[in-house]
């Protein structure tokens, strides 16, 4: 164990944050309880890619999996790739490009292993689902300090329900210290991407609704809204995706790129001037899942115009990716991404002057009203950052887990009864 004030992670909050202890290793000493339980509102706080802001907290200790679960190692028979509970998207398709493989990873090389963990969208979702629909197996500890070492296919009854959960609901009582992955054939990519109004958005959702597997819509709305539509090419005479493509034409201020792979892609350009990672601001972000707009869409766009309008400062912004295809199948097993009909993704951001404490509270209710206003298109949460330092940590719980929510309050209480990982 080492004594140190603070973490050097890509998100600021958790950055800034001055921790009471930090820990490297998994060791039975982590689970005497003693250690969390007797200080009320206390847990671990596990950090991996480090890129939410409950990786590191004020007064709190920080099991950092960085330095000790950092193995990556790419089985050349089976194709299957295991890495460390501490390995970064960024690292593991480095990795995987050395020997033409890929992984459905986000819009973001920064996140780790709770990328995975907690359902991970790719662009490539809807060709080869979630990220949590290629794990083969995981190893690790339970919030009770039991070891654990599953595989898909292979659990008894007991075991089960604990699999199940590690899919999407891992970090409220597991660490996971290594995870095996299913790994793809990496293709060349094409990105059609630019800046587009509002009328184009509009148009150019109702177009991606019927896109094929292989294709996906993002887009971020930010000072301007800039979309990338992503198509993997799985051979370069590809008609169909073609024509596909060639609906988009019309759209003058739209570029085509050729991307040898997926690695070569970096998304959200520097034009942006995103606040994602700037040292001055803190931040948080929340969520959505929701099903296809169809008819909806003139009335979304009227909705995100107005949300847009109402932005407290310039670094505010909703974005979405699209999700369905592969994502909606259940083929994988069970999980706890419970809403399998979602086919849209977006998430809505805020940051704030650090140390302004009055801009931190705007910012947060520009978020809660934000959400509110897209609730009935998109009524359910992905916990891709968890928020029990906020207000509506509960709500949001709620409505990600839906009907399995009592199925995790109670691996909650067998396996981490002590509270040591993140609460409910
Ligand atoms: C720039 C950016 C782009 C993103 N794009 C996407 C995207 O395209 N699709 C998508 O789905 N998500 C995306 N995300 C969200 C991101 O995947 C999630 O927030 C994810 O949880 C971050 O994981 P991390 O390991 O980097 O975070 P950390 O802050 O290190 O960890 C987050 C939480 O996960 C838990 N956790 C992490 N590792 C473990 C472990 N090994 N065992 C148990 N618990 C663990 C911990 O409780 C921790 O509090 C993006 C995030 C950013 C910052």
């Amino acid at each position: 164990m080492k004594n140190n004030s603070l973490l050097e992670v890509p998100n600021i909050n958790s950055k800034d944050a001055k921790l009471k202890k930090l820990i490297y290793d998994v060791e039975d000493s982590l689970f005497y309880g003693g250690n969390y339980s007797n200080e009320e509102f206390e847990h671990l706080c596990i950090c991996s890619g480090g890129t939410t802001s409950s990786c590191a907290k004020n007064g709190f200790t920080t099991l950092d999996l960085r330095k000790n679960y950092s193995k990556i190692h790419l089985d050349r028979k089976t194709n299957l790739v295991t890495i460390g509970g501490g390995v970064i998207m960024g690292d593991l398709v480095n990795h995987l490009q050395k020997h033409n493989r890929s992984f459905p990873i986000g819009l973001s090389k920064l996140p780790g292993a709770g990328y995975v963990l907690t359902g991970g969208v790719s662009p490539l979702s809807r060709a080869y689902g979630l990220a949590i629909d290629n794990i083969e197996s995981i190893k690790g500890f339970l919030g009770n300090g039991t070891f654990i070492s599953l595989k898909k296919n292979q659990t008894n009854p007991e075991e089960q329900l604990i699999w199940e959960a590690i899919k999407g609901a891992a970090p409220f009582f597991s660490i996971i210290t290594e995870i095996e992955l299913k790994t793809i054939q990496s293709n060349p990519i094409k990105v059609i991407e630019g800046f587009v109004n509002l009328n184009e958005l509009s148009e150019i959702i109702k177009l991606s609704e019927e896109f094929p597997e292989n294709i996906s819509l993002q887009w971020i709305y930010a000072q301007k809204i800039y979309i990338y539509i992503f198509a993997e090419l799985n051979n370069l005479e590809d008609k169909i995706t073609e024509e596909y493509l060639m609906l988009l034409d019309k759209f003058p201020a739209l570029e085509k790129h050729f991307y040898e792979n997926f690695n070569k892609i970096n998304f959200f350009p520097r034009e942006l001037n995103l606040y994602e990672l700037k040292a001055d601001n803190h931040s948080e972000v929340i969520s959505l899942l929701g099903e296809d707009l169809k008819n909806d869409v003139p009335i979304f766009i009227k909705c995100l115009s107005e949300i847009i309008d109402n932005k407290p400062n310039n670094s505010c912004y909703i974005a979405s990716q699209q999700l369905g295809g592969k994502t909606k199948k259940l083929n994988h097993g069970s999980s706890f991404f419970v809403h399998r009909k979602s086919t849209w993704k977006p998430w809505i951001y805020a940051s704030w002057k650090k140390n302004d404490l009055q801009e931190k509270k705007v910012a947060l209710e520009w978020i809660y009203k934000s959400w509110n206003k897209l609730k009935r298109f998109y009524p359910n949460i992905h916990l891709a950052q968890l928020h029990n330092h906020l207000n509506f940590h509960e709500e949001e719980i709620t409505l990600a887990f839906g009907n399995r929510m009592n199925e995790l309050k109670t691996l909650k209480n067998i396996f981490d009864p002590q509270g040591i990982l993140p609460p409910l």
